[in-house]
């Protein structure tokens, strides 16, 4: 068993660097405004950056200046799933990858009003961006 198998990406393409490994197999976060899609605004669909899923679509990202990617829904019914979150005396909802179990984020109730209201708190390092269109 080569000890660099459990850094092979779940879609088996690649090996998935220091970050994205801590932050993806053991639940980590990037620092705040250091991810490369937090100030990113293309028209595409965001992917889990481990196996490929559909995860989120560039139409229900928003500006929330937290300092990380944010989603206002995902992009299917299927693309995630949720959980409680007790790690550090605080008790928040854990988003992951609903095919792989990556862990991606958080998800808070204080997103934009006007449509759901919920903030999908996102990892860059646990997103590919695919610059196509939703629904194209
Ligand atoms: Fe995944």
């Amino acid at each position: 068993m080569n000890e660099n198998n459990e850094r092979v990406s779940r879609d088996g393409k690649r090996i998935l660097s220091d970050e994205e490994f801590e932050i993806m197999r053991h639940r980590g976060t990037e620092r705040p405004f250091s991810g490369k899609y937090d100030a990113f605004f293309e028209d595409g669909l965001y992917c889990c950056a481990d196996c490929g899923h559909i995860l989120f679509e560039s139409t229900h990202k928003f500006d929330a200046g937290c300092g990380w990617p944010s989603f206002d829904r995902t992009a299917h019914t299927n693309s995630v799933v949720t959980y409680e979150d007790t790690r550090y005396g605080l008790s928040r909802v854990e988003v992951a990858c609903r095919h792989c179990g990556a862990h991606l984020g958080h998800v808070f109730p204080d997103g934009p009003t006007e449509t759901t209201g919920m903030r999908y708190c996102i990892n860059s390092a646990s997103l590919s961006f695919d610059p196509k269109t939703p629904n194209a």
